[in-house]
């Protein structure tokens, strides 16, 4: 266990940032969100950024590819560049849960190797959570936002930050900045983990609960009357599923610049019209089904497929952002509080 006074921590970044690109949460006018650090920039205080930290993994948009077509002849151009090292400080428990659900995705075979490229280049600094929000429910998903996974786990006490190396690549980075902090013993860490598990004991959202739901249920759930009643409002603007850090649909569209084809990835919305249509026709033609997609591939069809983990980390995000206020809260409650459930 190491540590360094708050009023450190611009060296703290500055000797991290000169071993490899450094990421963290800053305040802009739009909330706090994951900047490249630079000297004058200073750490957010927020709890979590607006977005998720997915996009550096799962970028919103990305160039796969190009193709050079010269009359019957196409050329593919591999347009990969390898990714260089990085780092993320700041990561909040659940968010660096969402990279276990999205590694389950995008590393299963076969791999996606863009994605793939990017997290082997990683190094995560989480931070645990002083102030959870009422927003926040990570518990009811077994994430304890006192103790985050990550390379290295740091906490935040009124003057200092300390570090908790979890992997090797954490110990090889915390050795590295050995001259600038100094040792800690566990105590100030074990009370600081005491604390805020009796903050998140007093949260709004510690008692929901994922019991009911969960592997093999969809019969269950399927046709229950309650989602068009839950649905009915929904405006199908997809904001739950940008902010959502494990959302992972995506498109791949090609265009035509004039100088050749771009092969492009962005991320798409199962809330959308438009979302999976083919040839033959749209296959969720209401916002009841595609509403209800969502919330089925969250609490049932994902933890079905992935040994029971659940594809919600409990962030908090789509409760603060939804314009109509609808959120995977309401939907739990109202489908796992039937009295014949
Ligand atoms: S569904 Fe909502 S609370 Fe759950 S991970 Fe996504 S944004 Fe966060
Ligand atoms: S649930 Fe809310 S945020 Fe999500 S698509 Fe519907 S209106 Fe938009």
């Amino acid at each position: 266990m190491r540590k360094i006074s708050l009023s450190k921590l611009p060296e703290l970044f500055s000797a991290i940032a000169k071993t490899s690109a450094l990421y963290l949460p800053v305040d802009t006018k739009a909330g706090a969100k994951f900047e490249a650090w630079a000297v004058g920039k200073t750490l957010s205080n927020a709890l979590n950024t607006v977005r998720s930290a997915k996009d550096f993994f799962f970028p919103q948009t990305e160039n796969l590819m190009d193709f050079k077509v010269e009359g019957k002849n196409i050329e593919l151009i591999d347009t990969r560049k390898e990714c260089e090292d990085f780092v993320l400080f700041g990561v909040r428990a659940c968010d660096v849960k969402s990279f276990e659900v999205l590694d389950r995705v995008f590393l299963a075979e076969p791999q996606d190797t863009y994605y793939k490229n990017r997290r082997e280049h990683a190094l995560i600094i989480s931070t645990a959570c002083n102030k959870p929000q009422e927003t926040c429910f990570c518990g009811t998903f077994g994430i304890d936002a006192a103790e985050p996974s990550g390379d290295i786990v740091t906490y935040r006490t009124d003057d200092e930050l300390f570090f908790d190396a979890k992997t090797e690549k954490g110990k090889k980075l915390l050795d590295a900045l050995s001259s600038i902090t100094e040792e800690a013993d566990e105590k100030a860490v074990d009370q600081q983990k005491a604390l805020i598990r009796e903050r998140l004991q007093k949260l709004p959202l510690k008692d929901l609960k994922t019991e009911g739901f969960g592997s093999g249920k969809t019969a269950e759930f399927f046709d229950d009357p309650q989602w068009k009643e839950l649905s009915s409002a929904c405006l199908g603007c997809g904001t739950c599923t940008f902010v959502c850090p494990t959302c992972q649909c995506y498109d791949i569209k090609d265009f035509d610049t004039g100088h050749g084809i771009k092969r492009f990835r962005c991320w798409d919305s199962c809330m959308y019209s438009d979302f999976t249509k083919m040839s033959a026709g749209q296959p969720r033609l209401t916002q009841l089904e595609r509403f209800r997609q969502r919330f089925m591939h969250k609490l049932v069809y994902y933890p079905t497929n992935n040994d029971g983990l659940f594809s919600c980390v409990g962030c908090g995000r789509c409760l603060a952002k939804c314009p109509i206020n609808m959120n995977i809260v309401k939907v739990m409650k109202a489908l796992g509080g039937r009295e014949d459930a």
